[in-house]
């Protein structure tokens, strides 16, 4: 999360009245940012990691897992630690005994006061030394993480708890229905206690006028109820007016009910961040990386269980999308529009909405129809002097209202501050964010990619981090083009749910990711340009988008066919390893970038052993997180059948991940690889 300023933070309806305010100042700051970074060149080709964990206590006696709430003890801890002051330290290279030098990592708070994020001490650069640098990193931020927690504590990286929810699952314990949640499941006490995060979820409470409601669809097994209603639901509390909602239908039948934003936010994922050698360069990766975030999530897929319930999803996504979900009825569409001003049809959690690159192949036909934009707010960035595509995009994330604002920051604007942009930018969780210069440091654009779940181990962490690096390196050196229309990526981000999607499902996809040869005539496709950044060709538009299709279509010569031609619905593993026919794959293409670059036989093989990892993935001969962890459930002893996924299936769960870990430390791959094969299933029909 963002921003962790002291202050005095706004109740909801103060903050309802100073939101105007908020956009107006945040628009300002926005111009100023724009005005003095636009023209910035040259930044180094940069890029960074986040690993969220989750920690639990651990009692072997009751064979019990817990979720520890010890984030601010641990982070004092590593405070207090001079070692970790942020030197640059000598970093022992676990794999091969080797040290290299690096800055130690960075901890960071999150929303679950059972949660921590590690991020590389410095951000990595584009030598590919780094590349390999990444998984012993990680690997090191999970021991200095350890080693600043109790004995019985552990750093998890499982995307949520998977018994959230119930009693006696967290340590220390406290009872559920607090003032700021208000949740029948979850104590406040579970959020961090920072101001900020009580507030930001009380906030999203009252804004929505009831509490957020997540159902996730329960997996039906043998011996589950049918229909089934969620037996942990309390129909009889009388603590606040919003223990109403599961009076008032909020409980939908054959769900796993759940009412809190800790059941969204207190998920962990694996986000990667890019900085751009200048503005264009950051604009086109965001679109271009854009289509692939559903594609990773289905790959990454590792949430198959909510509130000891298995269910018949299997990423984490939509549940956090609901869980800050702060639309109002009228904003929803369940209520005539009377006091808000649009029918908005996303969470501020949710797919990204819009493309920003000034490039010719950007078609008027790939913009969502359907988007929301602040015209008022956008005609302040276009007067500034912003062009039309990237003032919407702005102007699309200001259609928001800030959700907790300090009363100390509404006394004046600070020109060249950045707070109030901020506040809307960084409440704004879309799959891709694209990072303006922050005021005041010498760090360029960025462009985030925000999909991907965390994976149990360090090694899979580092080999989708790397993945991501070459492909973006494969984006820029080969000019690739994998524009869809953004409602299919919206499409695609609901298909990523479906349980075993990776193997199941089918992705739009563009069809032809090569450039075209931009002659009268129709052209053939053109082969990868080696070694050559091209260029992409000078944006002319001052278009808008709705008056001037030219403009977004761009100079270019060859006749467009229809735009449903140019993509189809491939499977992952044809997205990732190639179709037979057309479409080349991600890893193919990968592997023509590196053959492009100078790189030593053994940085060739080690990154092998990642990309390795991802194709079998995609082709199904490694599970996903998701599937090995239904499968360890459903075929535990203990398990009836019944979609219930009891303590002690937990606390061994827990110590298959901790063993996986402890194998594949040694190993690296290997231990992951034989334990999906040991653990492969006989005669379920899954
Ligand atoms: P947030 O939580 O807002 O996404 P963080 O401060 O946690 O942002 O950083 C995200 C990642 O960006 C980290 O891995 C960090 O190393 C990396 N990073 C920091 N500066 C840069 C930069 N100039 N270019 C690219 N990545 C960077
Ligand atoms: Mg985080
Ligand atoms: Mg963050
Ligand atoms: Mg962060
Ligand atoms: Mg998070
Ligand atoms: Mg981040």
């Amino acid at each position: 999360m963002g921003l962790l300023a002291l202050g005095t933070a706004l109740d909801w309806p103060d903050a309802k009245k100073a939101a105007g305010q908020v956009r107006e100042w945040g628009i300002e700051q926005l111009l100023g940012i724009w005005r003095k970074a636009k023209g910035k060149e040259r930044d180094a080709l940069l890029w960074g990691d986040e690993v969220e964990y989750l920690v639990v206590a651990i009692d072997d006696e009751q064979k019990k897992v817990r979720l520890s709430l010890c984030q601010a003890d641990v982070l004092k801890a590593l405070a207090k630690d001079q070692a970790l002051a942020g030197q640059d330290v000598t970093v022992p290279d676990l794999q091969n005994g080797v040290a290299s030098t690096g800055a130690l990592p960075t901890f960071h708070p999150e929303f679950g006061r059972f949660m921590l994020e590690a991020t590389p001490g410095k951000p990595w650069g584009i030598d590919f030394k780094d590349l390999l640098a990444v998984e012993d990193d990680m690997r090191l931020r999970r021991e200095i993480a350890k080693a600043h927690m109790g004995l019985d504590e552990f750093p998890i990286t499982l995307t949520t708890f998977p018994r959230l929810g119930l009693p006696d699952t967290i340590k220390p314990d406290y009872p559920p229905s607090g003032p700021a949640l208000r949740s029948q499941f979850v104590p406040d006490e579970i959020a961090n206690p920072h101001i900020r995060f009580p507030t930001l979820a009380a906030n999203i409470r009252s804004r929505r006028g009831r509490k957020v409601e997540l159902n996730v669809p329960v997996f039906k097994d043998k011996n589950t109820p049918s229909p089934f209603s969620d037996p942990t639901v309390n129909y009889d509390m009388h603590n606040w007016p919003e223990d109403d909602d599961v009076r008032n239908g909020a409980v939908k039948q054959d769900c796993v009910y759940m009412d809190a934003m800790a059941f969204g936010m207190g998920s962990c994922c694996l986000q990667i961040t890019f900085q751009a050698k200048n503005i264009r360069e950051g604009r086109t990766l965001y679109d271009q990386l854009s289509p692939l975030g559903p594609i990773m999530l289905a790959l990454t897929a590792a949430t198959p269980i909510y509130k000891g319930f298995l269910v018949d999803t299997d990423v984490r996504w939509n549940q956090i999308s609901r869980a800050v979900d702060d639309r109002t009825p009228e904003e929803l569409g369940e209520k005539p529009l009377k006091n808000d001003r649009w029918r908005i049809p996303k969470s501020r959690y949710a797919s990204n909405s819009t493309y920003i690159a000034q490039d010719h192949r950007l078609r008027r036909e790939y913009m969502d129809s359907n988007l929301i934009v602040n015209e008022e707010l956008k005609q302040k960035l276009v007067d500034g002097g912003m062009d039309d595509l990237l003032a919407t995009h702005f102007a699309h994330l200001f259609i928001r209202d800030p959700i907790v604002i300090f009363s100390e920051d509404l006394k004046e604007l600070d020109p060249e501050g950045s707070n109030h942009f901020e506040n809307i930018q960084s409440t704004n969780w879309q799959h891709m964010r694209f990072k303006p210069p922050p005021p005041g440091a010498d760090i360029g654009w960025r462009v985030e990619f925000r999909s991907m779940e965390i994976q149990i181990t360090d090694f899979e962490n580092a080999a989708f981090a790397v993945f991501i690096v070459l492909v973006t390196r494969a984006i820029l050196s080969f000019d690739l083009n994998f524009y869809i229309p953004i409602p299919r990526t919206t499409e695609n981000m609901e298909t990523a749910h479906i349980r075993d999607a990776v193997m199941k499902e089918k992705f739009w996809f563009r069809n032809d990711p090569f450039p075209k040869k931009r002659t009268p005539k129709d052209s053939p496709v053109q082969s990868p340009v080696l070694n050559g950044v091209s260029e992409p060709s000078p944006w002319t538009g001052s278009s808008t988008l709705q008056n001037d299709a030219q403009g977004l279509n761009g100079p270019i010569d060859t006749p467009l066919g229809p735009v449903e031609e140019e993509y189809s619905r491939m499977s992952i593993d044809e997205i990732i390893n190639g179709a037979h026919e057309g479409f080349p794959g991600l890893i193919p293409l990968v592997e023509s970038y590196l053959d492009s670059v100078n790189i030593d036989i053994d940085t060739r093989c080690r990154l092998a052993v990642y990309l390795d990892l991802i194709r079998k993935r995609a082709n199904g001969t490694l599970w996903t997180g998701s599937k090995w962890i239904r499968n360890f459930v459903r075929t535990h002893p203990e398990y009836k059948g019944d979609s219930a996924v009891s303590d002690k299936v937990v606390y061994d769960l827990f110590e298959a991940v901790r063993e996986i870990e402890r194998t594949q430390g040694k190993k690296k791959s290997t231990g992951w690889e034989m334990l999906s094969a040991r653990e492969r299933p006989r005669g379920l029909d899954d």
